[in-house]
């Protein structure tokens, strides 16, 4: 790979400078400590009917507690966990917590049209065990068909369309809903939406983002949802920040809302009294963090 013309010579040392940077080998060492050390934790970012009055569900989002640099973004760190194998240990252990927490709220009177969602990334779609690990925690945390929700982004749909086929009809066996995240910002093939069936959109934040000032773009996202409720899909704006947007998004039938408008993610401590506020479970029993 040495004999290559200047340019792509430039491109290949270029890679491999970035991948072997100091910076980068450094994290790369620090997660592997990090799952050994437990270092992750998940915080949690309720979901709201479009009328932004009634908490639907939640959705569970990986933070990395890193002993010396504090918070690493996802973005920052899904990537190395997926390059390292780390995702598949990682991912599992995402879904227990969340099976955890949904036994734990039942017990405070949560019912089961609550949502509680994962995410789930491109190299977790080949994982053999994801099926049947996920399988037997929702048998071993009682967790009733319905309430635990994957999310997939189209981009890894596409990338892995067997693995995701068969992953979808298993998880439906099962009773795993299935959200198509990010939708709008991958190929938005028509064909998927038909084929796999997922059960819920989330309309990526950047089509919700112009909304206020653009009809064009109102007109789009109202599209999206008349197209998916066609399709008995239920649809979730992202990224919703102003009350504008909200209004927009109820005046056009989209179902529920996600965003900082009305609540960021949080630890589960400060996530549980947000439910306690909006009543969907009662506040005076014992706390259910792990
Ligand atoms: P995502 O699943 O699309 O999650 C939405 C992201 O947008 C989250 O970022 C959330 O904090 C942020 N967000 C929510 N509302 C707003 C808003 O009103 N304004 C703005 N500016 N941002 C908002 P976060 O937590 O940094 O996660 C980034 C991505 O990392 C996620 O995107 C998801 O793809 C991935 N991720 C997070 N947790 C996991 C996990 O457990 N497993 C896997 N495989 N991926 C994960
Ligand atoms: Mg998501
Ligand atoms: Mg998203
Ligand atoms: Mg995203």
């Amino acid at each position: 790979s040495a004999k290559r013309s200047g340019r792509n010579q430039w491109c290949y040392f270029h890679q491999s400078q970035d991948e072997s940077s100091p910076e980068r080998l450094r994290l790369e060492a620090d997660i592997h400590q990090a799952v050994k050390r437990q270092e992750f934790e998940l915080h949690y970012q309720a979901q709201f009917s479009a009328c932004g009055r009634r908490m639907n569900g939640t959705e569970c989002l990986l933070r990395w507690q890193h002993p010396e640099r504090g918070m690493v973004s996802p973005g920052e760190f899904i990537p190395l966990l997926e390059e390292t194998g780390l995702i598949a240990e990682v991912g599992i252990f995402v879904i227990e917590q969340a099976c955890r927490s949904i036994r734990g709220w039942r017990e405070q009177g949560l019912p089961e049209d609550f949502s509680v969602a994962v995410n789930i990334s491109a190299r977790q779609l080949s994982d053999e065990y994801l099926l049947s690990e996920t399988e037997r925690l929702m048998e071993a945390y009682d967790v009733p068909p319905g309430m635990l929700e994957l999310e997939l982004t189209e981009t890894s749909l596409m990338e892995e369309p067997t693995h995701a086929r068969r992953l979808f009809e298993g998880l439906r066996a099962i009773g795993v809903r299935i959200a198509i995240d990010d939708f709008g910002t991958g190929y938005s093939s028509l064909n998927y939406l038909r084929e796999f069936a997922p059960d819920i959109l989330k309309i990526d934040k950047s089509f919700v983002d112009p909304i206020v000032e653009s009809t064009r773009d109102r007109d789009l996202v109202a599209g999206i949802i008349q197209l998916a409720h066609t399709l008995r899909i239920k649809v979730v704006g992202e990224g919703i920040e102003e009350e504008a947007q909200r209004a927009i998004l109820e005046e056009v039938g989209c179902d529920w809302i996600q965003g900082y408008l009305l609540a960021r993610p949080q630890p589960i401590t400060e996530f549980e009294q947000l439910m306690v506020d909006y009543g969907v479970i009662q506040g005076d029993t014992v706390q259910t963090s792990p």
